[in-house]
Order: C-alpha cells, then structure tokens, then sequence
C-alpha cells in the first residue's frame, strides 16, 4: 500500500498531462485517483531537462539509470543523439524538489528511460524490456525516496 502522508512525487504523463514523447501520455485512472487524495508534485524529467514533446524515443544505451549517474551508460534518441544531459539536468531539478520538500514516496512510469521503476528498455530500440530503473527513479532511490510503478498495488 502507497503511503501517501506528506508529498509525492507522480509522473505527470500518468495524470493525463501531454508529456510522452510522442506527444500523448499514459492516464492511469487508479493514479488520477490518488492524487486527488493526496499532496502532490507532478513532473516530467525529460521536459524539465528542456526536451521538447514531442521528441524521438529515448533508451538507455550501456546500462540503466544508476549506471547513467555514475558516468558507466549514456541516454541516447533513437536517432543516435546522446540526451544524458538533459536527463540529468531534469532528474537533479526533481531531487531538488523531494529534498525541499521532504518527498518520501514517488509513483513512476514503469519501462521509461527515466522513470522506470523496475524495468527498462534495453537501448536497442527492439522493444527488447530489462530489469533496471531510469535516471530519475535511480537519483531518488539513491536519495531515500520509495519507488512505486504505476503496476504496483496501489490503495
Ligand atoms: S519522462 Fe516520465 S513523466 Fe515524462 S513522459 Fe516520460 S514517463 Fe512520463
């Protein structure tokens, strides 16, 4: 059960927001539901890394998210561009907000470059699904924060 006492943080593309990278999102009427329940902070780390949506797909490329923060992987489009900054940049402004906000729970896209929880895509652009968390999901697990999929159980 997702302890939702305090803030959270939520993935905006799972409340409807238009923030996928092709434009559309990933409503989750469950999600939608808890966070009229609770107190929360809506992001998308690509956008705030100043991506644009649409944008071409992204994977990770090497590794997984905390490969990617310790300088082991890269994130990279489909059209080969390498967008670790930019993923960087949006997951360090997102961990700024849980740290001034004492965040202690988030509930993440599962399979995103960044928000995955507990899988990914494997950075061949087939499809192909591995176990591993994205950039963002790492950064705040690293910091304390309880990770939830929207997959997860969810109250
Ligand atoms: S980066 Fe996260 S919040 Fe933004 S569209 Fe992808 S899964 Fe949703």
């Amino acid at each position: 059960m997702i302890n939702i006492n305090g803030k959270i943080i939520v993935s905006a593309c799972l409340v409807g927001y238009n923030c996928k990278y092709n434009g559309g999102n990933n409503y989750h009427p469950a999600i939608a539901e808890l966070v009229k329940k609770g107190d929360v902070i809506l992001v998308c780390p690509e956008e705030m890394g100043g991506l644009p949506t649409p944008r071409p797909a992204c994977e990770i490329r090497g590794g997984n998210g905390n490969d990617v923060l310790d300088g082991n992987a890269r994130v990279v489009d489909i059209n080969g561009r390498d967008v670790t900054a930019e993923f960087t940049k949006g997951s360090q402004k997102i961990l700024e907000q849980a740290l001034n906000n004492e965040v202690k729970t988030a509930v993440l896209k599962e399979r995103s470059p960044s928000c995955g929880v507990n899988l990914i895509y494997d950075g061949t652009f087939k499809g192909i699904k591995k176990s591993g968390m994205g950039v963002l999901a790492a950064l705040l697990d690293r910091h304390g924060v309880k990770l939830y999929s929207e997959e997860d159980s969810l109250p």
